[in-house]
């Protein structure tokens, strides 16, 4: 039995709260604190409705590690799950670091003012959190999250080596609106327009945003699609941990529609994350443009189709070659009649619970800053299963 306190009333923060409320033999108490306090009410409602459990709601903001402090003091939880913004992730480990709590989140750190993605910032902790005894779980939602534990499952059971790694993420959903982004806009767009980056022997290899694509057959029914490569955050640990990597790779699908009107944003300069002035005011093109765009949590009940997010691993067990592709297929329709959420939050949200599930039953522990692969895999993928992303193997080759 345990009490966690959810940051973040967005999409992801929302599904993350509705699920630990479908598990009160785990998590009997639930604290929702976020920067608008009248979206966790909301929240709260909608759980009350469709479990019949009332959660607490807090106001916070999570830059100012003071009022975290403050909240974390208040609350007393055993673990703090941050599902608010890459930007808080550093408060929000301090205050944990300060209060004595265990942390997770779902994506890397980033500085506002550049796209980076990457783990330095957090990896930076890990003697703080060991001296303290604490464990920092970092990137729990599914791309970052399962697609690392996909590929400890493949280390666990069925290769001595993965020397090719291919993460590919499909959205074959469709929200029917000319050019929205299923999460945070700011986010999504900071990194598709990022420069792409993938592992090749021992090192990072750079290429032009979106210039490298391919066609990729996706199961269940989805069909051929065309995937782009991108950098993702995943890499950077998995090509640390997993044994004789030689290439990673990422790949998400995009629609031409989505494409272009992306170009377009770009080529006027409405995704620049640097400040422009504009009527004696500093305007962040990027910032302004999330407010014009339809906030994702508005996209569940329109978004049909579904998802398909899994790992294609190359190898050897016991001197032969192998190839193996896990992966996991959700229904948007579905994620919004369980929890009022399309797939993509719920994609992230679902794997938020089960890593929380994983540390507050103890069946994850440590001291020190973990990414998800260097965990035990066997309890995660068994809680997918009956979590609501159950998945799927095919041995592809040997
Ligand atoms: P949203 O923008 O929908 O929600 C973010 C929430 O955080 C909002 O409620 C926002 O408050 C709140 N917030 C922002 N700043 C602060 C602050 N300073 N203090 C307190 N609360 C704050 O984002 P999503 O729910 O789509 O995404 C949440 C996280 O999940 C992001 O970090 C995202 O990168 C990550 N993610 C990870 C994925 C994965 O697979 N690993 C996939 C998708 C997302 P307000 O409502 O006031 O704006």
């Amino acid at each position: 039995m345990a009490k966690v306190l959810i940051l973040g009333a967005g999409g992801v923060g929302s599904v993350a709260a509705h699920k630990c409320a479908q598990a009160p033999e785990i998590f009997s108490e639930i604290v929702l604190a976020s920067r608008t306090v009248s979206k966790c009410v909301a929240i709260a409602d909608s759980i009350r409705q469709r479990t019949g459990r009332t959660i607490e709601t807090a106001q916070v903001d999570a830059d100012n590690v003071a009022e975290m402090v403050q909240l974390i003091n208040a609350v007393k939880p055993d673990l703090v799950v941050n599902l608010a913004l890459p930007y808080q992730d550093l408060p929000v480990m301090d205050a944990c670091l300060e209060t004595g709590v265990n942390y997770l989140d779902t994506a890397n750190y980033e500085p506002p003012d550049t796209a980076r993605f990457e783990y330095k910032w957090q990896w930076e902790y890990q003697d703080r959190f060991r001296e303290k005894g604490l464990m920092a779980l970092l990137g729990s939602g599914f791309d970052p999250g399962v697609t690392n534990v996909f590929a400890a499952h493949a280390v666990k059971h069925h290769f001595d080596e993965i020397h090719v790694l291919d993460i590919i993420d499909c959205n074959a959903g469709d929200h029917g609106y000319p050019f929205a982004t299923n999460f945070n806009p700011e986010i999504n767009i900071r990194e598709v327009t990022a420069r792409g980056r993938y592992w090749e022997r021992g090192e990072w290899v750079e290429t032009d945003p979106l210039s490298w694509s391919m066609q990729y057959d996706f199961p269940e029914g989805i069909g051929r699609k065309k995937c782009f490569l991108m950098y993702h955050e995943e890499l950077e640990s998995l090509v640390r941990n997993l044994p004789g990597i030689r290439r990673a790779r990422f790949w998400m699908t995009f629609s031409d529609n989505y494409l272009n009107h992306l170009k377009v944003l770009e080529n006027v300069g409405m995704t620049r994350i640097d400040p422009v002035r504009y009527n004696g005011q500093d305007i962040v093109p990027l910032q302004f443009l999330k407010e014009l765009l339809p906030d994702p949590a508005s996209l569940g009940p329109r978004t049909k189709g579904k998802t398909c997010i899994g790992n294609v691993m190359h190898g050897v067990k016991d001197g032969k070659e192998k190839s193996l592709y896990v992966y996991n297929v959700c229904d948007h329709e579905e994620c919004y009649r369980e929890v009022g959420s399309q797939a993509i939050s719920y994609t992230t949200g679902v794997p938020a619970m089960i890593g929380a599930m994983m540390m507050v039953t103890g069946k994850w522990q440590g001291s020190g800053v973990f990414n998800m692969e260097q965990l035990d895999p066997d309890p995660f993928m068994e809680e997918l299963n009956k979590r609501g992303l159950p998945w799927k193997e095919v041995i592809l080759k040997g």
